[in-house]
């Protein structure tokens, strides 16, 4: 197949987004047109039908958790799902007169929508610590419970990676969080429907979860609010009541039947897709190597996601390499402010030099790769990697075998 030819572009970029499965776009349908009625309004059947289909989403997404059905509120996404567990949770401790605990913990690289939040609450005069992490991308667990104090309400210490793909130890983390008396909150948009996640099992108080990083719609998330022992949450958005008063507004019945059906899809499927996509991953990874000896794997190389890889080339910029291929969809870590290329953060608070971290590319695969897309990609990205070095140090020539 040709480089540029007229196909469209592979896609390996699922920490990015994924697309949502025709069998969850299927299950919503319906509920834009014949069953569209208001899912607040039950005092008659349009509203009565549209609550049912709302609240078989909510069993659903509790499932996938091993949660209970009214733990779980509906969000617009991850982002809001964050700022409503931080936020929420420092505005309740506010509110406790006269001693309130002030001090919230979390890693350097978590989520920007967790470390704004976190911003934002230090600047209202919380207290904020956020723990160095090793180069292996995994919470250190010392580190962690030093930085806990006896005026710790909250740490939030992501799940899964969206950059580097590492899967922390979340079941050892609630168990610290648990012993110490402090709520522990987890990003899960990457990890849930992706490895097992037990709320129960791993003493999770908050979670949060995204719809369209899991094959569901953009535009939808939920927070799960441990209800025993109670979590207790001062709402961002006010208004109806809806969602036991902690998120009002109207439910979009559509969307919640889609983060439902795909999060019981990806649980269903889980153990064969995952299994499936390591093996794409794998396949990936000793294509590119035999083509490019020196790559390096960022993050810990067996602790992460199946279909993540984040890659150093060193002598190249991901940002370049991204801009060359344009028939492959990945991604840099890096983030382009008013023309200026800055390494990633996370690869930064890792350890990475700037250099390492600037030749560094994100490559996910996800449901929907095949296996000639991915030996594809491996030969392009192999050969621009090439190209790139030999125009930086004529007269080097890629290594093969
Ligand atoms: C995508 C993502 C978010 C933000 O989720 P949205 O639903 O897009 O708001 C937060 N955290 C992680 C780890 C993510 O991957």
């Amino acid at each position: 197949m040709t480089a540029n030819g007229s196909r469209p572009p592979i896609y390996l970029d699922y920490q990015s987004t994924t697309p949502t499965d025709r069998r969850v776009v299927s299950a919503m349908e319906p509920y834009f047109t014949a069953a569209f009625g208001n899912p607040h309004s039950r005092g008659h059947a349009f509203g009565r039908e549209a609550a049912e289909a709302v609240e078989r989403a909510r069993a659903q997404v509790a499932t996938s958790i091993g949660a209970e059905p009214r733990e779980i509120v509906f969000t617009s996404g991850a982002t809001e799902s964050n700022n409503l567990a931080l936020k929420g949770a420092a505005a309740f401790q506010h509110e406790q007169a006269p001693n309130p605990r002030n001090h919230v913990v979390t890693l350097a690289t978590e989520h920007k929508c967790v470390l704004q939040a976190a911003r934002r609450l230090k600047a209202q005069g919380f207290a904020v610590s956020c723990v160095p992490v090793p180069e292996s991308g995994l919470v250190d667990l010392d580190a962690l419970s030093e930085a806990i104090g006896p005026k710790t309400f909250l740490v939030s210490v992501m799940a899964a990676h969206n950059e580097i793909g590492v899967i922390q130890p979340v079941a050892e983390v609630g168990a610290l969080c648990r012993a110490r008396g402090v709520h522990f909150h987890t990003d899960a948009a990457q990890a849930a429907g992706k490895i097992a996640l037990d709320v129960n099992a791993m003493n999770i108080d908050l979670l949060s979860i995204s719809g369209h990083k899991v094959y569901g719609p953009k535009g939808i998330g939920a927070l799960y609010v441990r209800r025993r022992p109670r979590v207790r949450l001062v709402p961002l958005i006010d208004g109806g009541g809806q969602e036991r008063g902690l998120r009002s507004g109207t439910l979009p019945t559509p969307l919640c039947v889609g983060l439902g059906e795909a999060l019981e899809l990806a649980s269903d499927e889980r153990e064969e897709e995952s299994k499936r996509i390591g093996e794409l991953r794998d396949r990936f990874l000793s294509a590119i190597t035999e083509r490019i000896p020196d790559i390096l794997v960022n993050g810990d190389p067996a602790r992460r996601l199946p279909g993540n890889l984040n890659l150093s080339f060193p002598g190249t910029e991901g940002v370049a390499l991204v801009g060359a291929l344009p028939d492959v969809a990945v991604s840099t870590g890096s983030a382009c402010t008013s023309a200026l290329v800055e390494p990633s953060y996370v690869l930064s608070a890792i350890g990475l030099t700037a250099d390492r971290a600037e030749a560094s590319i994100r490559v996910g695969f996800g449901r929907f790769t095949s296996v000639a897309e991915v030996d594809t990609a491996a030969a392009r990205i192999a050969e621009e990697v090439a190209r790139q070095r030999e125009a930086a140090t004529p007269g080097r020539r890629a290594a093969s075998s």
